[in-house]
């Protein structure tokens, strides 16, 4: 433990601190308990300095996006958690779209949209932070984040603050460079091409009215909890349906009736209920098919066993 509110005290920041912040109203799962301290930095040389206090103090920092892909534990997170959303400023160059890490993925695509340029259309209605969507690779709709990556302005411990750019190889499905580097993306450098601004509103319309079908905005969950395996022949979501246990419980977390895949917090259910659910189907699943499905949310913060 390390007393945070007194050397907190001597960063010099312009935006917001929160302290014991609950997660579960940064988070999609609508889940988690208090981030120690949640800061939103206001300007790159606030996330700077953070960054750097938690260098010198050796304090844990978690880096925020939409909180879509997490399941944060009900103990919370200790030390600093750096929520992005508030750096979100962005400006095309010619061709070249460059996104702060914490626009919003809707707006960056309506922004795109009204320029009349194609780039992030088919993750239109995904919930995401332009930084989450590269950390992650984000897919849908047969379209990765990677296609689009041009370079990215990232803060790290090596070099500080310094653009990156990677080899097409370095990514795959869901993989990206950024989950096996330890900084920061601050900012996406982002391949643009010309294209009618009906056509895209089609493809926003489409994959949007899709996801609603989908039951994807009923109640709050994280998305897929399970990647897919093509040795599995099947969609994680259609194996698990196979296996009879859309509706399996535990406490207020349920698998939903309309996917295998997602499961959702029906209201009042603990992260702790969510993840021994999420782990009952991983059992399940393998004891029935012997296919042992992988984890695509995250797991955040302290967990009792
Ligand atoms: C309804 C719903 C539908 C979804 N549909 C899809 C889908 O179709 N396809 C898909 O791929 N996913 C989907 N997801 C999952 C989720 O939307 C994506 O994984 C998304 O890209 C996560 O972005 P985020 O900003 O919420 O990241 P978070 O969940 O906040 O963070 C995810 C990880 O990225 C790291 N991170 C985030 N920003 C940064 C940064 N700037 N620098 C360094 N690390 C960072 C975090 O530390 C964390 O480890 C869905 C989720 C929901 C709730």
């Amino acid at each position: 433990m390390f007393n945070l509110g007194e050397k907190g005290a001597k960063i010099n920041l312009l935006g917001r601190v929160l302290y014991e912040e609950p997660l579960s109203k940064h988070t999609t799962f609508a889940v988690g308990g208090p981030a120690e301290v949640m800061v939103f930095p206001a300007t790159v040389q606030d996330l700077h300095a953070v960054w750097e206090f938690c260098q010198q103090h050796d304090v844990p920092l978690f880096v925020l996006g939409k909180g879509a892909n997490l399941l944060a534990s009900d103990q919370g997170l200790r030390g600093i958690t750096v929520n992005l959303t508030t750096l979100n400023s962005w400006r095309f160059e010619g061709n070249l779209f460059r996104a702060q890490a914490g626009l919003s993925i809707d707006t960056a695509v309506e922004l795109c949209r009204d320029r009349g340029v194609s780039a992030l259309e088919a993750f239109y209605g995904m919930p995401s932070s332009v930084g989450g969507a590269f950390w992650m690779n984000a897919r849908c709709y047969g379209r990765e984040a990677s296609e689009v990556f041009v370079r990215a302005l990232v803060l790290d411990a090596e070099k500080g603050l310094h653009e990156v750019s990677f080899p097409a190889s370095a990514w795959s499905y869901k993989v990206s460079p950024f989950q096996n580097l330890p900084g920061i993306i601050v900012e996406v450098t982002i391949q643009t091409v010309p294209q009618d601004r009906e056509a895209l509103q089609t493809i926003m319309n489409t994959n949007y009215n899709d996801r609603l079908q989908k039951g994807h905005y009923r109640l709050p969950c994280a998305g897929s909890i399970f990647k897919n395996d093509r040795r599995f022949h099947d969609p994680s979501g259609v194996i698990i349906d196979r296996c009879g246990l859309k509706g399996l419980r535990r406490g207020h977390a349920v698998v939903s009736d309309w996917h295998g895949n997602i499961i959702v917090n029906e209201g009042g259910a603990s992260a702790s209920d969510l993840r021994a659910l999420i782990k009952d189907v991983q059992q399940k699943v393998y004891d029935q098919t012997g296919f042992l499905l992988e984890e695509e949310v995250l797991y955040v913060g302290e967990w009792v066993p």
